[in-house]
C-alpha cells in the first residue's frame, strides 16, 4: 500500500522546522525534494569513482562511464523510449527546448513556417520560439483557454494547417494544473505533418508518461522536479527525427573527427551532448528514477488524485479563495493555484511561510496565462508523493488565520480590502 508518511522518512530535509513550527512543503512544483538514495548516489560518485566519462581507459573512468550510461537507459525506459540513444541530457527543460529550437528551428523554419503554442505555456516553452520568431519570421499561433482551464479546441482545424511545422504544448500546466489531451493533439498535429514536442516538466515526476502512447516526437522534462538533482534535464526524441538536427553546441565529446577547417560529428546522443557532462548528476537522477520506479508512476498519480480532492474540498470551504483550473481531479494534477481575497498572493506566501508552509507566489513563469486569468499573480500549493492530508489541513487552518489577521483586522480597522 502507498503509505506517504512511511516514504516521507527518506526525505531527511522533510524533518526541518521553519520558523520553530515543522515544514509544511508544498512548492513542489518548483522543484521537488531529494530521499537519501538521491543524496548517496551523489556522494558515492565523489567518494569511490569520479572520474570523466567517455575518454579515460582506467578503472574509475570505466565506472563512471557506466554508471551515467546506466542512469541514460533508466530514463529511457522510465519514458518507454525504445533505447537510449533517443535520450539526451541537457541542463534542465528550459535547454531541452532551446536545443529544439537552435539544433531543429534555425535550420528547418522559415518565413511563413507557423509553430502551434498554448495559452497556458510556461515562458520556457514561449520564449524559445519568440526568439525564432524575429530572426525566420516564423509565425506563431496559440491555443486558447476556456473559463474552467482546459484547452479551448474548438478552432483547432483553423489553427493547425499544412503550414504548421511545430506543435509544442505542455502536458501538465504548472498553474492551473490541467493535464491536456497531448495525444488527441499529436494525432491531428501528424495529420497535417506538423512535429510534435510535449513539455513534460509537471507531468513525467507526477503520471505514467510513455512517448509511444502519447505519439510525441520530442519530450522534455527535469530531473529537479523529479526527485533528482538540479543540472540536469531530459530531451527525449524519436532518433529518425533528431537525425534531422544540426548540432547545437560544438566542442569535445560530440565529435567524431575534427580536422582544422572541419569535423564530423559522433553518433546519437553524444552529437548533442557536447563537453564534460554533469556527470554526478546524472548518475543521481537514475537513484531517483529507481525510487520512482519502486513506488509506481500508477501509484504516485493515484496517491495526488487523492490528495488534489481533498485539496480542492478543503479549500472550497474557504471564505473569497478563488480556485484556478479544473475541478475534476480526474483531469488535472497536485498543483493548485489561488487568491485570497484581499491579500496579495506574495503577503500570503509569506504570511504562510511563517506559519512553517511554503507556496510560490506570483506569475509562475506564465505572464500570459496570468493576463489570461486577469490577475497580476496568483499562490500556488503543490504536492508530491510525501504530501499527507494533514499537510493539506495545516494549509487550510494557516489560510484562515491569514484572513484572521489580514482581511478581518482591516475591516476591524474600517479598512477597505
Ligand atoms: N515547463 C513547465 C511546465 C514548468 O513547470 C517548468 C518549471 N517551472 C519548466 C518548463 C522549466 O523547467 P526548468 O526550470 O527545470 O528548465
Amino acid at each position: 500500500m502507498f503509505d506517504a508518511r512511511a516514504i516521507r522518512k527518506q526525505f531527511p530535509i522533510l524533518e526541518r522546522q521553519v520558523h520553530g513550527v515543522p515544514l509544511v512543503y508544498l512548492d513542489n512544483a518548483a522543484t521537488s525534494q531529494k530521499p537519501q538514495a538521491v543524496l548517496d548516489a551523489l556522494t558515492d560518485y565523489y567518494t569511490r569513482y569520479n572520474a570523466n566519462v567517455h575518454r579515460g581507459i582506467h578503472t574509475l573512468a570505466e565506472e563512471a562511464t557506466a554508471a551515467y550510461e546506466a542512469a541514460r537507459a533508466r530514463i529511457a525506459r522510465f519514458i518507454g523510449a525504445a533505447g537510449p540513444e533517443g535520450v539526451l541530457l541537457t541542463r534542465n527543460t528550459t535547454e531541452a527546448i532551446n536545443l529544439v529550437a537552435y539544433a531543429w528551428g534555425r535550420r528547418h523554419l522559415r518565413e511563413g513556417d507557423e509553430v502551434l503554442l498554448t495559452e497556458m505555456e510556461h515562458h520556457s516553452n514561449l520564449v524559445p520560439w519568440h526568439l525564432l520568431a524575429a530572426e525566420q519570421g516564423v509565425r506563431l499561433r496559440h491555443i486558447g483557454i476556456t473559463d474552467e482551464g482546459y484547452l479551448d479546441l474548438s478552432n483547432l482545424d483553423e489553427l493547425l494547417t499544412e503550414r504548421t511545422r511545430l506543435v509544442s504544448v505542455t502536458h501538465m500546466s504548472n498553474v492551473l494544473g490541467t493535464i491536456n489531451p497531448v495525444r488527441l493533439l499529436a494525432e491531428r498535429a501528424h495529420q497535417v505533418g506538423a512535429m510534435v514536442l510535449v513539455d513534460g516538466a509537471q507531468s513525467v515526476p507526477h503520471l505514467p508518461v510513455d512517448v509511444a502512447d502519447l505519439g510525441c516526437d520530442l519530450l522534455a522534462f527535469s530531473s529537479h522536479k523529479m526527485l533528482g538533482p538540479t543540472g540536469v534535464g531530459v530531451l527525449y526524441g524519436r532518433p529518425e527525427v533528431l537525425e534531422t538536427f544540426s548540432p547545437f553546441l560544438g566542442g569535445g565529446e560530440m565529435i567524431q573527427e575534427v580536422y582544422l577547417d572541419h569535423s564530423t560529428y559522433a553518433d546519437l546522443p553524444h552529437r548533442f551532448e557536447a563537453g564534460t557532462p554533469n556527470i554526478a548528476d546524472a548518475i543521481a537522477f537514475g537513484a531517483a528514477i529507481d525510487f520512482l520506479s519502486g513506488l509506481g508512476m500508477e501509484q504516485v498519480r493515484e496517491h495526488e488524485v487523492a490528495l488534489t480532492s481533498y485539496a480542492l474540498r478543503a479549500l472550497s470551504q474557504v471564505d473569497g479563495l478563488t480556485i484556478y483550473g479544473p475541478q475534476d481531479p480526474q483531469h488535472r494534477g497536485g498543483v493548485i493555484a489561488f487568491n485570497l481575497e484581499g491579500v496579495h498572493p506574495h503577503d500570503l506566501g509569506t504570511l504562510l511561510d511563517q506559519m512553517g508552509v511554503a507556496v510560490r507566489a506570483g506569475h509562475h513563469c506564465a505572464q500570459p496565462l496570468m493576463r489570461r486569468l486577469g490577475v497580476p499573480a496568483t499562490a500556488r500549493a503543490s504536492f508530491y508523493l510525501y504530501t499527507t492530508e494533514e499537510e493539506i489541513d495545516v494549509l487550510v487552518t494557516s489560510l484562515e488565520k491569514v484572513k484572521e489577521f489580514f482581511v478581518n483586522a482591516g475591516r476591524r480597522a474600517g479598512r477597505a480590502v
